[in-house]
């Protein structure tokens, strides 16, 4: 067998219970048309995950993942702007942003907040652009999406500051289980990403086990942090139900529980329709 790293990993057995995949770039996993995305969804539910968010990190990627989002009827969005692009955020930028996240099917304003690992944009501009976001989601109403890379304790208390939104979720959580403890006493929602199945990811194991059911998600951050064993090769929203398999073992509980956890969080925070199949 040819272990090709530029190959995407095995389509896993179908997960007991339909899941939603709470974050993910369909575009940056190469979906370009329609086609595109219904095949990849496709792959997705083959494997139990029956819906994707689909989120926009600029604006050229906005207005993809809205028209995606009515594309596909398994497919919903989230848009903002990156906190990596954040340098040069016009008030024009702004307008387009909210006019795009004011969309339907468009259920969280995110991926927003700060990443002080790669440092392409000031902290400064960052934080402005955070605080814009926090804004904009308490008033159009809609769940805040947070990006947080090294950047636990100003995220932390930029949301006290401003007041969070009634829904707030860190995708990828990065945390160890006192970072957790704290977002979970804020009434935070946890999403996991592959990161959570990494062997040396003891912090984030330890926050895995300690969030209850209603308080975390499963995602992919698709194309990239692929989960263990296939570390390093492409990931698609289907991959989502190999992190929920690890959520189980780590949390000792059985995959139909955790997946049914998984899902009805997602319909409750982005406010999808509940659906009865799968
Ligand atoms: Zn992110
Ligand atoms: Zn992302």
């Amino acid at each position: 067998m040819g272990e090709d790293k530029r190959e995407l990993p095995p389509i896993p057995d179908r997960l007991p219970t339909a899941v939603v995949d709470a974050h993910t770039h369909l575009d940056a996993c190469g979906a370009v048309t329609a086609a595109d995305v219904t095949a990849m969804v496709d792959r997705a539910e083959r494997a139990g995950v029956a819906r994707v968010v689909t989120v926009a990190d600029d604006l050229a990627s906005a207005r993809w993942a809205v028209d995606a989002s009515t594309w596909d009827e398994r497919v919903f969005a989230a848009v903002a702007v990156h906190p990596t692009r954040t340098k040069e955020f016009s008030d024009a930028d702004k307008s387009e942003v909210e006019r795009l996240a004011s969309a339907e099917r468009v259920v969280a304003v995110g991926e927003t907040g700060l990443d002080y690992y790669w440092d392409y944009s000031p902290h400064d501009a960052q934080q402005d652009a955070f605080r814009w976001h926090i804004d904009l989601a308490k008033r159009l109403g809609k769940t805040l999406m947070i990006h947080d890379r090294d950047a636990h304790e100003d995220v932390l208390r930029i949301l006290d500051e401003e007041g969070a939104p009634d829904t707030v979720v860190f995708h990828c959580f990065s945390g160890d289980e006192h970072i957790a403890r704290r977002c979970l006493d804020k009434g935070y929602v946890l999403s996991f990403a592959g990161t959570v199945t990494f062997k040396n990811a003891r912090g984030l194991h330890e926050a895995a086990r300690l969030a209850p059911a209603g308080r975390y998600l499963a995602e992919t951050d698709a194309p990239f942090l692929t989960p263990h064993p296939f570390r390093g090769r492409p990931n698609e929203p289907y991959c989502t139900a190999y992190t929920v398999r690890h959520l189980a073992a780590l949390r000792g509980e059985a995959v139909h529980e955790v997946a049914q956890a998984v899902r009805t969080t997602a319909e409750r925070v982005y406010q999808l329709p509940s659906v009865t199949t799968g």
